[in-house]
């Protein structure tokens, strides 16, 4: 059985002192995290800090992207190592909004969790189809290139870093979710291009997040889907009761 997965991505929002209050009150509030993985993605300025404050808590810490190359002249990059160097453990790559707004193709996911992995962090891929792609009847095809694109020259030793998360963009900030049975028929297909792309037991390891929209409300039932191992959320990230609440819905 996969161990539930939710992971928080607070992108570019809140300040210092707000990242701190965020960061102490999931630290009072994580409890036992025995049956459940938590993590939250802070901006790249508060990761140190993030990091320091949840402790021991057992609430990881990663970046919400990462450099494809290891150090150099990169202006305005940071590198796998550096989030590493100030307690991130894992890194978000393929988010939508790096693909949709900055125009980021396969090749530089690839190349970004490939740098990921190679620096020691976990990485969580995200794929998911636009809402003119699901109405033209394409999201099988845009998550499978999404998914074999991003996973290129990734090994089986490697593949036990990687968690990928099921993105509908349409689903994402927009208060929209998918239906459990949307989320599960995704989930299903990831899966099973998982079992192509590996041996069964590295496959079927890979937990597959849903992102989109996940509240408080409906992540019991988007967490009951079949093939659904956990959350990636935005929006109801940015408090510790929503967060906790899609928490507590996953233990
Ligand atoms: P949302 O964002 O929960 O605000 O929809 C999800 C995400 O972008 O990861």
């Amino acid at each position: 059985m996969r161990t539930p997965y939710v992971a928080g991505n607070w992108k570019m929002n809140l300040d210092r002192r707000r990242a701190f209050e965020l960061a102490e009150a999931l630290r009072n509030r994580a409890g036992d995290l025995s049956s459940v993985d938590v993590a939250v993605a802070p901006p790249f300025v508060y990761l140190e800090l993030v990091a320091q404050t949840l402790g021991k808590s057992g609430v990881r810490v990663g970046s919400q992207d990462v450099c494809d190359r290891a150090e150099g002249a990169f202006t305005g990059e940071v590198s796998a190592a550096m989030v590493r160097d100030v307690g991130a453990r894992f890194a978000i790559v393929g988010h939508s909004e790096r693909r949709h707004v900055y125009g980021e193709d396969d090749a530089l996911t690839n190349a970004k969790l490939r740098a990921a992995l190679e620096g020691d962090l976990d990485v969580i891929l995200c794929v998911g189809e636009l809402l003119e792609e699901r109405d033209a009847g394409r999201t099988e095809a845009v998550v499978r290139e999404q998914l074999q694109g991003g996973l290129d020259g990734v090994t089986s030793e490697q593949m036990a870093r990687v968690t990928v998360a099921y993105e509908p963009v349409w689903a994402i900030g927009t208060g929209r979710t998918a239906s459990p049975e949307q989320a599960s028929e995704v989930h299903l297909y990831l899966r099973g291009l998982l079992e192509g792309l590996y041996e069964a037991r590295v496959a079927d390891g890979v937990r597959i997040q849903y992102g989109g929209s996940v509240k408080p409300g409906n992540a019991a039932e988007l967490l009951s889907a079949p093939g659904v191992d956990g959350a990636l959320v935005g929006g109801a990230a940015l408090t510790a009761d929503d967060f906790m609440g899609i928490v507590d819905a996953a233990r």
